[in-house]
């Protein structure tokens, strides 16, 4: 791995020194809110007494230190005994991994701590529903060479490689995510030939796995190559890692991103409790290079299935740069559907969201339709009728508009 400084991190640094009696306590009860900034630190202080706020700053610390097994899972909280039962099986699982700056953004005496649920895996994931599939969007059949998805005709998915710090439970892609696979990264060569072949390509997505876990050599490399390609117009990656390991965002990686502008980000977020000083400064950094950001969210039972939430995280998302662009539909992945919430829950979402704030703060709410169609967008009804007398339309607050539409008058 290549060595990154944190040095230039000193921002994080500013934080005011614990007193003995925060530093000796056990997390205060979750109704006690506690700063954004004293989070981390008390965890760091708790579990690693030993560790500099300059190593915890280190991207490589972090993920030298993630949390992988129900052993190292005792010394933080007590697993449920759904947690443990998921833990404890001998058979294939997808992998569980956190990093200790995720894991300080949990309130570990808290079983239901949204964030918490989202990471450490539950036996419910066992349990296989109808119409759940390991490949939901049927995109091995959309795959021309290894590690590239080539579903519309002017995009591709260039999937660069299979690690992630943190392992969402609800991964759509975890037949290919967590390492259990061949190394997406031996397939770069042969999925770059194609897209140099096909002159249709005008845009790639990067994503995997996530991109941003690659080294910055790597990554420079993979967008070099792409850069030469005199067709590809446009190229975004897909990440996590703003808000699951914001110290990977250093200034040596916004180097590397800011030489090849114009450069997209869709930065996966799930819930408010995910913005820390740390998340705003990454988001910061990426949009202070001029990467253009966005936000992919998973609509979550008990997770982030409430207007409230969803619109709190919105806003916060905007308050860094980062436009809400799509709320999915959880898709139906094997294990999946102690996530899914109905079309109607996401529908009730999206009533209580649009007009009652910003449009920018608005997503997309999509489903990836299951085999492989794409993504169509879901509109709650605001079209009542559409006839001689125009178009009748209901606004957010359920009363009745007409337009007079001249194709009918
Ligand atoms: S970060 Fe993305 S690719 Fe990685 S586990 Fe989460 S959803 Fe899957």
């Amino acid at each position: 791995m290549e060595q990154v400084s944190a040095q230039r991190l000193t921002s994080l640094d500013e934080e005011p020194p614990l007193t003995n009696q925060e530093v000796g306590i056990t997390f205060p009860p979750s109704d006690i809110k506690r700063s954004e900034k004293s989070r981390s630190t008390l965890f760091r202080k708790k579990f690693f007494p030993n560790t500099t706020l300059t190593q915890w700053n280190d991207w490589h610390w972090q993920l030298f230190h993630r949390i992988t097994t129900l052993e190292q899972l005792y010394t933080y909280l007590s697993p449920t005994a759904e947690e443990k039962a998921a833990l404890d099986r001998k058979e294939w699982m997808f992998p569980f991994s956190v990093t200790p700056y995720y894991l300080s953004l949990i309130d570990l005496n808290d079983p239901f701590d949204p964030l918490r649920k989202t990471v450490i895996p539950q036996i419910a994931e066992n349990t296989v529903s109808p119409g759940e599939a390991v490949d939901p969007l049927g995109e091995d059949h959309t795959t021309p060479v290894a590690g590239l998805v080539h579903r519309y005709p002017d995009r591709v998915l260039f999937l660069a490689t299979s690690f992630c710090s943190v392992y969402c439970r609800y991964c759509t892609r975890s037949r290919l995510v967590g390492g259990h696979t061949e190394a997406l990264e031996e397939h770069w060569e042969h999925a770059l030939d194609y897209i140099a072949g096909h002159s249709e390509i005008r845009d790639v997505i990067i994503s995997g796995g996530d991109p941003l876990t690659l080294s910055d050599g790597r990554l420079g490399y993979l967008l070099g190559r792409l850069k030469k390609i005199s067709h590809v117009q446009m190229v975004r990656i897909g990440t996590k890692v703003p808000f699951v390991l914001p110290q990977r965002i250093t200034p040596a990686l916004i180097k590397v991103l800011k030489t090849y502008r114009p450069l997209y980000i869709n930065i996966h977020a799930t819930h408010p409790n995910e913005f820390s000083e740390a998340s705003r400064q990454a988001c910061n950094r990426l949009a202070d290079a001029g990467i253009v950001l966005g936000s992919q969210t998973v609509l979550l039972k008990g997770v982030n299935d409430s207007v409230a939430t969803m619109t709190n995280l919105f806003h916060k998302l905007l308050t860094v740069r980062v436009r809400p662009y799509y709320l999915f539909q959880c898709d139906p992945i094997t294990g999946s559907a102690h996530f899914r919430t109905t079309i109607e829950a996401g529908k009730e979402i999206m009533r209580g969201i649009r007009g009652f704030t910003s449009g920018f703060a608005v997503p997309y709410y999509v489903v990836d339709t299951p085999g492989g169609g794409g993504k169509v967008p879901i509109l709650p009804e605001y079209e009542v009728s559409h006839d001689e007398k125009g178009l009748c339309l209901r606004n957010y607050e359920g009363k009745l508009f007409t337009y007079p539409d001249e194709r009918h008058l």
